[in-house]
């Protein structure tokens, strides 16, 4: 369902991405793991178009995102286009982002009644739905303020998803929060991926990436320097570069 073929990306002068390529099944867990500054997080903002990219292509659905070829030469697609292909892919951030003046009912409605154009008593009943699934229900009424970072983080994974994106991309959605309020992220995203949930996840928790994943993709200075089975990867690393990152991260 996702394709990334010689995906490269520069800023400035810095290759950031020097050729990534790999794919994402329908239903299948894939995470990313790597050093700091490998270009995790880059990879997956060019997956939800926050980031152009110079070369290569990137495949959601069978759809070509971001550009289209004309005369030959790369065209960046319209903001409108952008707009709608990037609502294939549903975004999970590391600083939650979530509207810090509205509900987290609301934060989860606005996207389905303004970009869906749903109707309001349709996307409640629908927000409610995924917010009952990520265990926040009870604080529908509440502002982020007033909820933990956990709560906060469950009540974006709800807005995401609501908007019944082909796959949902989580950029390291445990980072910011208390070591406390990790797991119950953690097995909201576990349970979403036992449900056959699509999912790309950037993330630094071996554990859970050993656990929840099908495959493995190991970043090293924007490129992937090996990718499989979890099994493998954790357990009979091949390249010397990933022994040494499983051996100061675990
Ligand atoms: P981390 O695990 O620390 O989040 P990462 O693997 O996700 O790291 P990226 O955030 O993708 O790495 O960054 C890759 C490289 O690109 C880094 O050297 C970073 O400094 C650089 N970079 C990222 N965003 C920008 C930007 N907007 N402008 C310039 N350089 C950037």
């Amino acid at each position: 369902i996702v394709e990334v073929r010689d995906l490269h990306k520069r800023f400035g002068e810095l290759d950031v991405l020097k050729g990534i390529d790999f794919t994402v099944a329908e239903g299948e867990v894939v995470s990313i793991i790597g050093a700091s500054g490998s270009g995790k997080t880059t990879l997956l903002r060019c997956l939800n178009l926050l980031e152009e990219f110079h070369q290569g292509e990137v495949l959601i659905g069978g759809e070509t995102i971001g550009y289209s070829i004309r005369r030959g030469q790369r065209v960046r697609i319209r903001e409108q286009e952008v707009a709608r292909q990037r609502a294939m892919t549903g975004m999970v951030f590391q600083a939650f982002n979530l509207f810090p003046h509205m509900s987290a009912l609301d934060n989860v409605t606005l996207g389905l009644t303004k970009v869906r154009g749903m109707p309001r008593s349709e996307a409640v009943e629908l927000a409610d739905h995924w917010l009952e699934r990520v265990g926040m229900l009870e604080r529908r009424d509440h502002r982020p303020s007033q909820l933990s970072g956990g709560q906060q983080q469950r009540v974006a994974i709800a807005r995401a998803i609501a908007m019944n994106p082909k796959v949902m991309l989580f950029d390291e959605a445990t980072s910011a929060l208390d070591p406390e309020r990790v797991g119950e992220v953690l097995e909201t995203i576990r349970s979403l991926a036992q449900e056959g949930m699509t999912m790309v996840l950037v993330t630094h928790e071996m554990r859970f990436a050993r656990d929840v994943s099908d495959k493995v993709v190991f970043m090293e200075a924007g490129r992937i320097a090996e990718q499989g089975p979890p099994q493998r990867l954790f357990l009979h690393p091949e390249s010397p570069r990933l022994q040494a990152f499983l051996k100061t991260s675990s």
